[in-house]
Protein backbone atom coordinates (compact mmCIF):
# COMPACT_ATOMS: atom_id res chain seq x y z
CA UNK A 1 0.00 0.00 0.00
CA UNK A 2 1.09 3.26 -0.74
CA UNK A 3 1.73 6.42 1.83
CA UNK A 4 -0.79 7.93 0.21
CA UNK A 5 -3.51 5.19 0.37
CA UNK A 6 -2.80 4.63 4.28
CA UNK A 7 -3.01 8.55 4.58
CA UNK A 8 -6.66 8.24 2.72
CA UNK A 9 -7.35 4.97 5.32
CA UNK A 10 -6.49 7.33 8.52
CA UNK A 11 -8.29 10.01 6.55
CA UNK A 12 -11.59 7.93 6.54
CA UNK A 13 -11.92 7.36 10.45
CA UNK A 14 -10.45 10.54 11.40
CA UNK A 15 -12.50 11.25 14.86
CA UNK A 16 -10.50 14.61 15.52
CA UNK A 17 -13.52 17.08 15.66
CA UNK A 18 -17.34 16.92 15.89
CA UNK A 19 -17.57 16.88 11.82
CA UNK A 20 -16.96 12.95 11.86
CA UNK A 21 -20.19 12.43 13.46
CA UNK A 22 -21.99 14.35 11.17
CA UNK A 23 -20.13 13.55 8.06
CA UNK A 24 -20.77 10.73 5.62
CA UNK A 25 -18.01 10.14 3.64
CA UNK A 26 -14.89 11.78 4.66
CA UNK A 27 -13.20 13.68 1.39
CA UNK A 28 -9.51 13.09 1.42
CA UNK A 29 -8.18 14.20 -2.25
CA UNK A 30 -7.58 12.68 -5.44
CA UNK A 31 -4.96 12.68 -7.76
CA UNK A 32 -1.24 11.47 -8.89
CA UNK A 33 1.24 10.98 -6.25
CA UNK A 34 3.65 13.08 -8.54
CA UNK A 35 1.06 15.42 -9.38
CA UNK A 36 2.82 18.59 -10.19
CA UNK A 37 0.33 20.62 -9.53
CA UNK A 38 -2.06 20.50 -6.06
CA UNK A 39 -4.94 22.28 -5.98
CA UNK A 40 -6.68 23.12 -2.83
CA UNK A 41 -10.45 23.95 -2.06
CA UNK A 42 -12.11 24.89 1.36
CA UNK A 43 -13.81 22.13 2.34
CA UNK A 44 -16.38 18.91 0.97
CA UNK A 45 -19.97 19.73 0.03
CA UNK A 46 -23.36 18.07 -0.37
CA UNK A 47 -21.87 15.86 -3.04
CA UNK A 48 -18.20 15.50 -2.12
CA UNK A 49 -19.55 14.18 1.13
CA UNK A 50 -22.13 11.58 -0.43
CA UNK A 51 -19.29 10.32 -2.95
CA UNK A 52 -15.97 11.00 -0.65
CA UNK A 53 -14.25 12.51 -3.51
CA UNK A 54 -13.21 16.10 -4.21
CA UNK A 55 -14.74 19.02 -6.16
CA UNK A 56 -17.53 16.26 -8.10
CA UNK A 57 -20.73 19.06 -7.97
CA UNK A 58 -21.01 22.30 -9.64
CA UNK A 59 -17.97 23.75 -8.64
CA UNK A 60 -15.57 20.54 -9.61
CA UNK A 61 -17.69 20.93 -13.32
CA UNK A 62 -16.34 24.64 -13.57
CA UNK A 63 -13.00 23.16 -12.08
CA UNK A 64 -12.71 21.11 -14.76
CA UNK A 65 -13.57 23.14 -18.06
CA UNK A 66 -10.98 25.33 -16.24
CA UNK A 67 -8.39 22.72 -16.17
CA UNK A 68 -8.99 21.80 -19.51
CA UNK A 69 -8.91 26.08 -20.88
CA UNK A 70 -5.35 25.31 -19.93
CA UNK A 71 -4.98 22.01 -21.69
CA UNK A 72 -5.39 19.79 -18.21
CA UNK A 73 -7.50 16.55 -17.29
CA UNK A 74 -8.49 16.23 -13.60
CA UNK A 75 -6.21 13.07 -13.65
CA UNK A 76 -3.22 14.99 -14.45
CA UNK A 77 -3.46 16.91 -11.19
CA UNK A 78 -3.95 16.64 -7.32
CA UNK A 79 -7.09 17.99 -5.60
CA UNK A 80 -7.33 18.53 -1.97
CA UNK A 81 -9.35 20.75 0.67
CA UNK A 82 -8.62 22.41 3.99
CA UNK A 83 -10.91 20.53 6.24
CA UNK A 84 -11.80 16.61 4.72
CA UNK A 85 -15.16 16.34 6.11
CA UNK A 86 -18.48 18.73 4.81
CA UNK A 87 -19.85 21.18 7.32
CA UNK A 88 -23.23 20.83 7.99
CA UNK A 89 -25.33 23.05 5.59
CA UNK A 90 -22.11 24.19 3.93
CA UNK A 91 -21.26 26.40 6.31
CA UNK A 92 -17.92 28.22 6.79
CA UNK A 93 -15.11 25.79 8.81
CA UNK A 94 -14.63 27.20 12.14
CA UNK A 95 -11.10 27.75 13.38
CA UNK A 96 -10.84 24.53 15.37
CA UNK A 97 -12.15 22.01 12.48
CA UNK A 98 -9.43 23.43 10.04
CA UNK A 99 -6.54 23.46 13.31
CA UNK A 100 -7.71 19.45 14.26
CA UNK A 101 -7.45 18.90 10.19
CA UNK A 102 -4.31 20.59 9.27
CA UNK A 103 -1.94 17.53 10.31
CA UNK A 104 -3.69 15.85 6.85
CA UNK A 105 -2.80 18.63 4.23
CA UNK A 106 0.26 18.69 5.75
CA UNK A 107 1.37 15.22 4.97
CA UNK A 108 -0.41 15.08 1.71
CA UNK A 109 1.94 18.14 0.36
CA UNK A 110 4.64 16.36 2.44
CA UNK A 111 4.10 13.36 0.29
CA UNK A 112 3.06 14.85 -3.23
CA UNK A 113 5.61 17.70 -2.49
CA UNK A 114 3.72 19.33 -5.70
CA UNK A 115 6.01 22.28 -7.49
CA UNK A 116 3.18 24.66 -7.95
CA UNK A 117 0.10 24.85 -5.11
CA UNK A 118 -3.44 26.73 -6.08
CA UNK A 119 -4.88 27.82 -3.14
CA UNK A 120 -8.93 28.31 -4.06
CA UNK A 121 -10.42 30.69 -2.10
CA UNK A 122 -10.13 32.46 1.04
CA UNK A 123 -10.20 29.61 3.61
CA UNK A 124 -7.36 27.69 1.64
CA UNK A 125 -5.23 31.30 1.37
CA UNK A 126 -5.64 31.73 5.07
CA UNK A 127 -4.21 28.08 5.33
CA UNK A 128 -0.63 28.51 3.87
CA UNK A 129 -0.82 32.72 4.46
CA UNK A 130 -2.88 33.63 6.97
CA UNK A 131 -2.63 37.82 6.73
CA UNK A 132 -3.52 38.16 2.98
CA UNK A 133 -6.91 39.04 1.29
CA UNK A 134 -8.18 36.19 -1.66
CA UNK A 135 -9.72 39.78 -3.62
CA UNK A 136 -6.09 41.51 -3.18
CA UNK A 137 -3.28 38.40 -4.03
CA UNK A 138 -5.41 35.77 -6.36
CA UNK A 139 -3.26 35.18 -9.62
CA UNK A 140 -0.17 36.71 -8.81
CA UNK A 141 2.43 33.86 -8.35
CA UNK A 142 5.11 33.88 -5.44
CA UNK A 143 7.55 31.69 -4.25
CA UNK A 144 8.07 30.08 -0.64
CA UNK A 145 10.07 27.08 0.58
CA UNK A 146 10.37 24.70 -2.64
CA UNK A 147 7.02 25.55 -3.81
CA UNK A 148 5.46 28.24 -6.24
CA UNK A 149 1.90 29.62 -5.24
CA UNK A 150 -0.67 31.09 -7.73
CA UNK A 151 -4.28 31.73 -5.36
CA UNK A 152 -7.61 31.96 -7.19
CA UNK A 153 -10.70 32.50 -6.56
CA UNK A 154 -12.70 29.65 -5.01
CA UNK A 155 -14.73 28.35 -8.29
CA UNK A 156 -17.96 27.80 -6.56
CA UNK A 157 -17.71 31.70 -5.92
CA UNK A 158 -16.81 32.07 -9.86
CA UNK A 159 -20.24 30.38 -10.70
CA UNK A 160 -22.40 33.35 -9.11
CA UNK A 161 -20.30 36.34 -9.90
CA UNK A 162 -19.35 37.23 -13.48
CA UNK A 163 -16.22 39.59 -12.44
CA UNK A 164 -14.70 36.81 -10.61
CA UNK A 165 -15.68 34.04 -13.46
CA UNK A 166 -13.44 36.46 -15.70
CA UNK A 167 -10.56 36.91 -13.16
CA UNK A 168 -10.29 33.18 -12.17
CA UNK A 169 -10.45 32.32 -16.09
CA UNK A 170 -7.53 34.25 -16.68
CA UNK A 171 -5.89 33.60 -13.13
CA UNK A 172 -5.60 29.78 -14.93
CA UNK A 173 -3.67 30.68 -18.06
CA UNK A 174 -1.17 32.14 -16.03
CA UNK A 175 -0.67 28.64 -14.69
CA UNK A 176 1.44 26.70 -17.90
CA UNK A 177 4.02 30.09 -17.31
CA UNK A 178 4.13 29.40 -13.59
CA UNK A 179 4.47 25.70 -13.94
CA UNK A 180 7.33 26.06 -16.51
CA UNK A 181 9.52 28.26 -14.10
CA UNK A 182 9.10 26.06 -11.42
CA UNK A 183 10.26 23.11 -13.33
CA UNK A 184 13.59 24.97 -13.61
CA UNK A 185 13.93 23.73 -9.85
CA UNK A 186 14.36 25.34 -6.57
CA UNK A 187 14.99 29.41 -6.66
CA UNK A 188 16.96 31.35 -4.28
CA UNK A 189 14.62 32.62 -1.63
CA UNK A 190 13.85 36.29 -1.81
CA UNK A 191 12.84 38.43 1.10
CA UNK A 192 9.33 39.81 1.54
CA UNK A 193 7.29 41.55 0.35
CA UNK A 194 9.58 40.69 -3.19
CA UNK A 195 8.49 37.39 -3.15
CA UNK A 196 4.71 38.10 -3.31
CA UNK A 197 5.46 39.19 -7.05
CA UNK A 198 6.96 36.86 -9.79
CA UNK A 199 4.80 37.95 -13.21
N1 LIG B 1 -15.82 23.13 -2.69
C1 LIG B 1 -14.63 22.87 -2.12
O1 LIG B 1 -13.97 23.75 -1.58
N2 LIG B 1 -14.20 21.64 -2.15
C2 LIG B 1 -14.86 20.66 -2.73
O2 LIG B 1 -14.36 19.55 -2.72
C3 LIG B 1 -16.09 20.96 -3.33
C4 LIG B 1 -16.54 22.21 -3.30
Amino acid sequence: MSALTELYDEIAVCPDCDLSRSRNRAVPGEGPEDAEIMFVGEAPGFYEDQQGRPFVGPAGRLLDDLLASIGLRRDQVYIANVIKCRPPDNRDPLPKEIEACRKWLERQIELIKPKVVVPLGRFSLAWFSPNESIGRVHGQARYRDGIYYLPMYHPAAALHAGNMRRAIEEDFHKLPAVLEEARKGPKEEVPEPEQMRLF
